[in-house]
């Protein structure tokens, strides 16, 4: 069939704006589209270049990696060309490939190594004699840029390979491996970018690459750039005969080979090992955006060859995306219970992680003031783990000019009272203590079921009393009665009946309780059960000296500090005595009196839905046998209870090996002990 003009444009133009978003995410590191939205477009011109191989040009983004350097440093030619990978998404995917390798090479045992995918730029290191003389990036996979002084300047490139055992060193050996930026050092490389008022980068893959590929070497040397080994190009004087003896090698040399990589000969175990990784991403210090599996035995690789720009011996497992493109429409201001004003960004829908992302995190002014980020801007979104999404930054090469800068505010969006910055702060507060969306926010805190578990009262509660004029302070809930209600629609003799109840039941809340609820910084449940069990009144927590606070285990310098102050400040002294008065108890109870010491010293993390039991309540028990229930999991959590849907925590305790444990099993632990 003859092939349309319409098509012939059509692969004409995605070949022109592929090779346009190539040029700034290779050679600019500075990316116009997310990732997700280049490969539909690379994966539509493949559709057709499938069907219309005439259309397939030598210059096609389908043809070449990566795109031609500037010309800022010496060319390298490389001697065997760097290659990229194709892309599996599943398991299906990955049978795919391994059966495409068989109709080439047989069926017969195979063995496989799986490796992270790092998420930075590939590099090529030229070892003569053991010492490290040339190093280029990948380039356009023929040809890379000489960025040798900068690679020495990265601790784990060995300036000398250490020989194995007494034998000698290959005289030529070209190492290749992938040079990365941790995740720290990427937002803290970001953060001092964006001071300076230089731009930031949309991800640890274009720093690391902008980093490295700087005239001044010592820019890259006060950037933390890292290292790991992969893979061999050519090499003479040693004998390499697979991937996992190639790694052992290198790692003997001197090299950092990355320690989650390992050797299967089983296929079902490569698809587990594979799906096991989506988990464990999350763990990691630095970035991964997939798993690579490799044929291991070079025999194979060499008669399985390439095809286009892919190996056929090797095969990347991709993660979902991450990052997304999207425009920033508005920014809209939240205010905290502490008067924090917290800008949120309304964004035109993407998908992302899969799930709708609308709204994201801007952190707050300083942030924002600091990135340039206006209303209007195409802007990078993240969303990771647990991490609500958050906007990286602006692309700025997008602007048409239409974009707003956004003014930080001056006054308080729900109030109108002027706001204030202290100087060495990035939050902005609003100070207004009559503050009605500062109201709002503690009264939901106050009546939360971590707090004063108060049923029938939530944030639309909250608000509708603090617009009908019935609350304008916490004590104020305590003062509701029947006829504060008399005439108010929706609001029956039955449902306020309910209400009261619930109020003067929440009296009875233990200090624990109480202390949670009144939102002292830096002080949660946990600390909370912590002051209580110490002080056992809230006229004796009131009394408390920085000295006498720091000594309770578990509470620091800074929470003590907030306690001192929140005391001291004549506002809350008339809460609390507010409180007492209306017959708020605040008495120590079960909680603060340990029922036995069985968990003593031990601490545990709660994940998933527990069967038959509220976490609070679960927290409750543990902590009533002296155990301590934390938020996140570490080495020192000693265990996990987990429930049903148990995520990211569980896999983060298994791979630290953390005890696992289900309600049945805390039961008989109890029992036992
Ligand atoms: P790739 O990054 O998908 O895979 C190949 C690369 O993986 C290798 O070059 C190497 O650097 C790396 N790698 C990491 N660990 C490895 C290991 N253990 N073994 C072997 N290789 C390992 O391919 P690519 O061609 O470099 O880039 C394609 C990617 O870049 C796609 O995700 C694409 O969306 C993105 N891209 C985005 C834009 C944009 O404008 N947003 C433009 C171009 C490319």
């Amino acid at each position: 069939m003859a092939v349309s003009e319409q098509t012939v444009a059509r692969a004409a133009s995605l070949r022109d704006e592929l090779n346009r978003y190539n040029h700034h995410y290779y050679t600019l590191d500075a990316p116009l589209v997310s990732d997700a939205q280049y490969d539909s477009l690379l994966n539509e011109l493949r559709a057709i270049e499938a069907e219309y191989p005439e259309l397939r040009t030598p210059d096609s983004p389908t043809q070449r990696v990566g795109s031609a350097p500037l010309g800022k440093f010496p060319k390298v030619q490389h001697p065997v060309p760097m290659l990229s990978l194709g892309n599996a998404f599943n398991a299906d995917d990955l049978a795919a490939w391994r059966r495409r390798a068989e109709q080439i090479i047989g069926t017969q045992p195979m063995r496989y190594t799986v490796e992270p995918k790092i998420d930075g730029l590939a590099v090529a290191l030229t070892y003569i004699n053991g010492v490290f003389s040339v190093g280029a990036t990948r380039g356009n996979g023929e040809i890379g840029e000489d960025i040798t002084a900068n690679l020495r300047t990265i601790r784990d490139v060995p300036l000398r390979l250490q020989p194995i055992d007494g034998q000698p060193l290959p005289e030529r050996i070209e190492v290749r491996g992938e040079v990365y930026l941790p995740i720290e050092a990427f937002n803290q490389l970001n953060e001092r970018q964006a001071h300076a008022g230089e731009k930031v980068f949309a991800n640890p893959r274009n720093a690391a690459a902008g980093s490295l590929r700087q005239l001044d070497s010592t820019i890259t040397a006060s950037r933390p750039l890292r290292f790991f080994a992969y893979a061999v190009g050519p090499f003479s004087g040693v004998d390499l005969n697979s991937q996992a003896e190639t790694l052992n090698s290198l790692r003997s040399y001197g090299f950092s080979i990355n320690p989650d990589t390992r050797l299967f000969d089983d296929f079902a175990a490569v698809v587990d090992y594979c799906h096991e990784w989506m988990g464990r991403r999350e763990l990691l210090s630095y970035e991964v955006d997939g798993v690579v599996v490799k044929i291991d035995d070079f025999a194979m690789q060499r008669e399985l060859g390439v095809v286009g720009r892919d190996p056929r011996w090797a095969i990347a497992y991709k993660f979902p995306a991450r990052e997304e493109t999207t425009t920033l429409l508005n920014i809209v201001i939240n205010v905290g219970r502490t008067g924090k004003l917290i800008p949120n960004a309304v964004l035109e829908p993407i998908s992302l992680g899969g799930t709708t992302v609308q709204h994201a995190s801007l952190h707050n002014a300083d942030y924002i003031i600091s990135r340039d980020i206006r209303i209007g801007d195409r802007v990078v979104v993240k969303r990771a783990g647990d991490v609500i999404p958050y906007v990286i930054g602006p692309i700025v090469e997008a602007r048409t000019g239409n974009e707003q800068p956004w003014p930080a505010p001056t006054f308080c969006p729900t109030c109108g009272q002027p706001v204030e910055q202290l100087a060495d702060e990035v939050d902005i507060y609003c100070i207004n203590n009559a503050c009605p969306a500062r109201l709002i926010r503690s009264i939901e805190h106050w009546v939360s079921r971590g707090a004063m578990d108060i049923v029938g009262m939530g944030e639309r509660q909250a608000s509708q009393f603090v617009e009908m004029g019935l609350i304008k302070s916490i004590p104020d809930i305590y003062r509701l009665n029947i006829a504060s209600f008399a005439g108010r629609e929706g609001y029956g003799d039955r449902r306020v009946a309910n209400l009261l109840n619930a109020i003067e039941e929440s009296k009875q809340r233990p200090l624990d309780r109480v202390i949670t609820a009144l939102g002292i910084n830096g002080v949660g449940t946990v600390a909370a059960v912590d002051l209580a069990r110490y002080f056992r009144s809230l006229p004796a927590l009131a009394q408390a000296t920085i000295e006498q606070l720091t000594a309770i285990d578990g509470i620091g310098g800074s929470t003590a500090q907030s306690v001192v102050d929140f005391f001291s400040t004549p506002a809350n002294q008339q809460l609390i005595a507010e409180l007492l008065a209306l017959g708020v108890q605040a008495e120590p109870g079960d909680v603060a009196e340990p029922q036995s010491d069985r968990l003593a010293g031990k601490s545990f993390v709660i994940t998933g839905t527990l069967p038959g039991i509220s976490r609070e309540a679960a927290q409750a028990l543990i902590e009533a046998h002296g155990g301590k229930v934390g938020g996140s999991v570490s080495k020192k959590t000693n265990y996990l209870l987990a429930g049903d849907a148990a995520g990211s925590k569980l896999a983060k305790a298994q791979s630290l090996g953390v005890i696992v444990l289900s309600m049945d099993e805390l039961y008989a632990l109890l029992a036992d002990s």
